[in-house]
């Protein structure tokens, strides 16, 4: 019965969708929700951010919020106890938030037990800071194998790599990271960036509006995974 109604609903809904294809950016956008993007009609961007918040993520918010994008963040627990405010900001903001561990530890050298502790310290924090739990967690240096894929799914998480990294930490320079954000640019790619870089801040509104130039729209990963539904323990891109 309900599967039935539902069907019928969802035609009423698509027929709707066709009638206003053109119609402009619903006010949910500017509320802050994530407006619904298809990235498999449209060229899609994921940024990712790692290792916030930091004292230049509210700077980065300012300028996503200006350009009406939204991004993922794959923060660290230590930071987000002492800055709780900024993560329930990006939360409120529309923003994806992810796990990045506690400590930064890699976990390739980490005990299982730690890198399980590692995450659900982090989700706890995420959670008292802006009540919502990650649903995507980052490996700090990408450093993964068997057995560290094998705990992140105890602890009920995918693992979230990138396509293209920019590198930004050991470039220390605004143009220089712009020119190798763009380089890194492919439909539905995932890109690697760092919101405790300065340069990488100062460099956003430049990078958006070349993407703008380019028909991308800057999307979470989760945007970019569309109906894709990942397994805890599952490696994205494999
Ligand atoms: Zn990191």
């Amino acid at each position: 019965m309900w599967r039935g109604v539902r069907a019928v609903l969802g035609i009423a809904v698509a027929a709707t969708l066709a009638s206003t294809v053109a119609a402009p950016p619903s006010a949910s956008a500017a509320a802050g929700k994530a407006a619904a993007v298809n990235c498999k009609k449209v060229k899609c961007i994921a940024l990712t951010f790692d290792d916030g918040p930091s004292p230049y993520t509210g700077a980065l918010l300012d300028t996503l919020r200006s350009n009406k994008v939204k991004v993922t963040f794959f923060v660290v627990g230590r930071q987000v106890e002492k800055r709780p405010s900024v993560v329930r900001r990006m939360v409120r903001e529309g923003h994806e938030v992810g796990n990045h561990t506690w400590d930064h530890t890699r976990l390739t050298d980490a005990l299982d037990g730690e890198i399980v502790s590692e995450l659900s310290s982090t989700q706890e924090a995420v959670h008292e800071a802006a009540g919502i739990r990650p649903k995507l967690m980052r490996p700090p240096f990408g450093a993964t194998d068997q057995r560290v894929r094998a705990a992140v799914q105890t602890a009920g998480l995918p693992l979230v790599l990138w396509t293209g990294s920019t590198r930004d930490w050991e470039l220390r320079n605004t143009k220089a990271i712009t020119r190798k954000a763009l380089s890194l640019v492919r439909p539905n790619g995932v890109i690697l960036m760092h919101d405790i870089v300065p340069e990488t801040v100062k460099a956003m509104p430049g990078i958006l509006s070349e993407l703008r130039k380019r028909d991308y729209h800057v999307v979470t990963v989760s945007s970019v995974l569309g109906d894709r539904k990942l397994e805890a323990g599952e490696q994205y891109p494999s």
